[in-house]
């Protein structure tokens, strides 16, 4: 895909439309973000044909239809995405359907805008799928747009996208190009993300993460991810978990259980970090040092709900570098509920 980057980038969008080609685009955005989504229409001109302001997280299947019918009555050939995970995944659900075209405007560093992965909520059950139909045709990244993001979402937001580059390092499908972006990808936001925590203006760091986002995007698009995606998957689909805050804490526990059975991958985020000490210890240090949540009980689950979560989590096999046993799990699930510090 086309990517562009630099402060003031929103500012090329109608051109970036002709170039994909675009000459009716909805604008996707969250509810929160309705008046952003109305500023890039007007960038755009008259070929923005109309602002679909009802983006929400993980996709509920209803939202998707919605947003298709809108798509479908208005002719639209594109949408223009401008947002998180959210508005970009809403844009999937419709290019999934109708094969539109999709510009993403990222403004978190979740990283869906690299990706072929969609995502579809229905009855509390999140499903997902590849398909390159709905991997963006262009991506700009402008830092301007998360200089809004507050220090919360900026931190947990940026785990999430490290979480990205650390599954990819062990996964079945890695390569040694994916190991270095990865490597890239987590150096760039383990050192952005204190500078913006300290000053959410500094507009050096803000490109820095987003840098770093790229790079652990294209690492979740281009591997098989492991245990840590799948528990956060089932976390966030059974009892409707915040995402990003559930990569944040959920991250260091399974990295603690995992990197025993990767050590290529602990080496690699070893250096990533600057670091001889476990990097699972590292990172929930970094976690904490950015004042995020610690524990799933803050998030809101609830003690009871770990045998339920254990259970949906072991019924599907997948990918991972340690066999994944029922007890392991649950240790791993009782020490992120309490905020425990990650043991291997
Ligand atoms: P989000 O898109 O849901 O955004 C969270 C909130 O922050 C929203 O209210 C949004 O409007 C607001 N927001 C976003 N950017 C802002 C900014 N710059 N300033 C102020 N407010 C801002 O959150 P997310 O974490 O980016 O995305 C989560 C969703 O993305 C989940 O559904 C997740 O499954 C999905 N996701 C998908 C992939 C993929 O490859 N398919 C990858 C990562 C995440």
């Amino acid at each position: 895909m086309r990517v562009m980057m630099g402060a003031g980038v929103l500012n090329s969008l109608a051109h970036e439309l002709d170039e994909v080609g675009l000459e009716r685009v909805l604008v996707l955005c969250s509810p929160h973000q309705e008046d952003l989504g109305h500023a890039v229409a007007r960038i755009i001109g008259e070929r923005a044909v109309g602002v679909y302001p009802h983006a929400q997280m993980h996709v509920p299947v209803e939202t998707a239809t919605a947003a298709r019918e809108r798509a479908r009555e208005l002719g639209a050939d594109g949408c223009v995405a401008v947002g998180g995970g959210s508005a970009i995944g809403l844009g999937k659900a419709i290019a999934l359907e109708h094969e539109l075209k999709i510009v993403a405007v990222p403004t978190t560093y979740a990283g869906s805008e690299m990706t072929p992965v969609w995502g579809l909520t229905e009855s509390g059950r999140k499903r997902t799928g590849r398909d390159r139909r709905v991997l963006p045709a262009s991506v700009l990244y402008d830092p301007e747009l998360t200089l809004t993001l507050s220090p919360s979402l900026t931190s947990t937001s940026g785990m999430n996208a490290i979480a990205h580059a650390v599954e990819a390092l062990y996964a079945p499908d890695t390569a040694p190009i994916i190991n270095l972006m990865a490597q890239e990808g987590v150096q760039a936001l383990a050192a952005a993300l204190p500078a913006i925590v300290a000053d959410g203006a500094d507009i050096l760091a803000r490109a820095e993460a987003q840098y770093g986002a790229w790079l652990c995007g294209a690492c979740l698009g281009a591997t098989t991810m492991s245990l840590h995606h799948k528990l956060c998957h089932v976390l966030g689909g059974a009892l409707d978990l915040p995402h990003a805050d559930t990569h944040t804490v959920v991250l260091p526990h399974v990295l603690a259980y995992n990197l025993p059975s990767a050590p290529e991958a602990r080496a690699a985020l070893g250096q990533a970090l600057y670091t001889r000490e476990d990097p699972s210890v590292v990172l929930w240090e970094l976690s904490r040092s950015l004042q995020t949540p610690q524990s799933l009980r803050d998030l809101g689950m609830k003690e009871e709900s770990i045998d339920d979560i254990v259970e949906a989590t072991l019924a599907s096999p997948y990918a991972n570098p340690r066999e994944v046993t029922s007890d392991g799990l649950t240790g791993l699930l009782r020490r992120a509920w309490a905020g425990e510090a990650p043991v291997g």
